[in-house]
């Protein structure tokens, strides 16, 4: 582990690891301490899904761009990282999910995304297996250029191709301290030593509080308990992603085969991990209304993950003036995968040559001291 760095990196997720990477391209000396292991948090149990499809028109954008970079990204990284665009079909069920639908592809157009409403049996064409009827769809919205990839290959591409510039990664290091004068970073504490440096950025996804709480910074996120399952592999059957708002459920078939997917049960907050019976029937009983060919098909894992939920479902990005050189990389409520290579982009930028991204505003923590604020209405699962 590094005396000191340019930035010290807490966590060693998508964001952990992706940060590394373009910050240190950029010449600066960058130390990542991940208290497990790379992809031990949320980016090991995530879907992996990639949508540019939202209701904001931050995420919107942050997603259209991070797309860009996914295009190119196993070029880059010299890394499969197995980024595919089967696209995603998000089923509207009636005239209020309608309306909002018109609204959302509206925005999403006017910020260049290829996106249509499509009717039933578009849907069909696209997604053989689905029952419309049994969905009860009255349309969806389709955009071809959303995907997947695969988030440990991207995580641990992103992790090596930083450590052929000026990183240092230390997995099993459990930060525990940071310390600071007036409103300046001076040395973040571990378990196994210390480092000096003027730049934290806090992306340690569920855990975030307690890092924030370490430099006396209040934010108000809460762990949303999620399962989700793998089946079986199955011959090549569709490539989109099928999703829905109003029954919570998102599914699609992976590459090795198998069909990957969730669905919320009752809210429930805290970092309780056991799997329950009851998400495999509730799981079960609605992938099958919606594909009813899949009722043979057998489950093989079943786990649990927890979002980093924010009140506006939006994520918290940037510094704020009580500290600053405290980056907070957090808050990405169920999309900090597919967002990763934008946000991170945008952080470098501000770190390495103290360019401010509009975004920065937009998302950052002031925005929860009285202003009004935006919700994220296209949350799933
Ligand atoms: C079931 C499920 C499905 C999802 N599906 C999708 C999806 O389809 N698309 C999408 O974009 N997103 C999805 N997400 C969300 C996505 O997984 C997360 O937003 C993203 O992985 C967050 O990455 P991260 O690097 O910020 O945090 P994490 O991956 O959680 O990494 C944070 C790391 O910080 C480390 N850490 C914590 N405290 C300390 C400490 N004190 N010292 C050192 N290290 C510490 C942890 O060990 C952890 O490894 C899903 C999430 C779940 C749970």
């Amino acid at each position: 582990m590094k005396r000191k760095a340019d930035v010290v990196i807490i966590g060693g997720g998508i964001n952990g690891c992706c940060l590394a990477y373009n910050l240190s391209k950029k010449g600066l000396s960058v130390q990542v301490i991940e208290k497990r292991y790379l992809t031990s948090g949320a980016t090991g149990s995530c879907g992996a899904g990639i949508r540019q499809q939202w209701s904001t028109e931050e995420n919107t954008l942050l997603a259209i761009n991070s797309v860009k970079i996914f295009e190119k990204l196993s070029k880059e990284l010299k890394e499969d990282i197995e980024f595919r665009q089967g696209g995603y079909l998000i089923a509207i069920h009636d005239k209020a999910e309608m309306n909002q639908a018109i609204k959302n592809v509206k925005m999403q157009k006017k910020l260049g995304l290829k996106v249509d409403i499509i009717d039933n049996d578009k849907i069909q064409n696209i997604v053989p297996i689905l029952d419309v009827n049994g969905m009860n769809a009255i349309a969806a919205s389709y955009c071809p250029t959303d995907g997947h990839a695969n988030p440990f290959k991207t995580t641990f591409a992103y992790a090596k191709a930083s450590l052929k510039y000026d990183t240092n990664i230390a997995t099993h290091t459990k930060v525990i301290d940071i310390k600071t004068d007036k409103r300046e970073i001076k040395e973040v504490i571990t378990d196994k030593g210390s480092i000096k440096t003027n730049f934290v950025i806090n992306a340690a996804g569920v855990w975030s509080k307690e890092i924030a709480d370490m430099v006396k910074i209040n934010i108000p996120n809460q762990a949303l308990r999620k399962e989700i399952l793998a089946t079986e592999r199955l011959k090549p059957i569709f490539k989109s992603m099928v999703i829905s708002f109003k029954d919570g459920i998102y599914f699609s078939q992976q590459k090795e085969g198998q069909i990957v997917g969730g669905i919320p049960l009752e809210k429930e907050f805290g970092l309780k991990t056991l799997p329950t019976i009851d998400f495999l029937y509730h799981m079960s009983s609605t992938l099958t209304r919606y594909a009813p060919s899949l009722s043979h098909v057998k489950v093989l894992r079943h786990w649990t993950g927890f979002y980093d939920m924010t009140p506006d479902a939006r994520p918290i990005i940037g510094d704020t003036k009580d500290l600053i050189g405290f980056i907070h990389c957090h808050g990405f409520s169920g999309h900090g995968f597919m967002l990763s290579p934008m946000v991170s982009k945008i952080i470098t930028d501000y770190i390495s040559n103290g360019k401010k991204d509009k975004i920065f505003e937009d998302l950052s923590l002031d925005r929860f001291k009285g202003k009004k604020i935006t919700y994220e209405k296209s949350v799933v699962g």
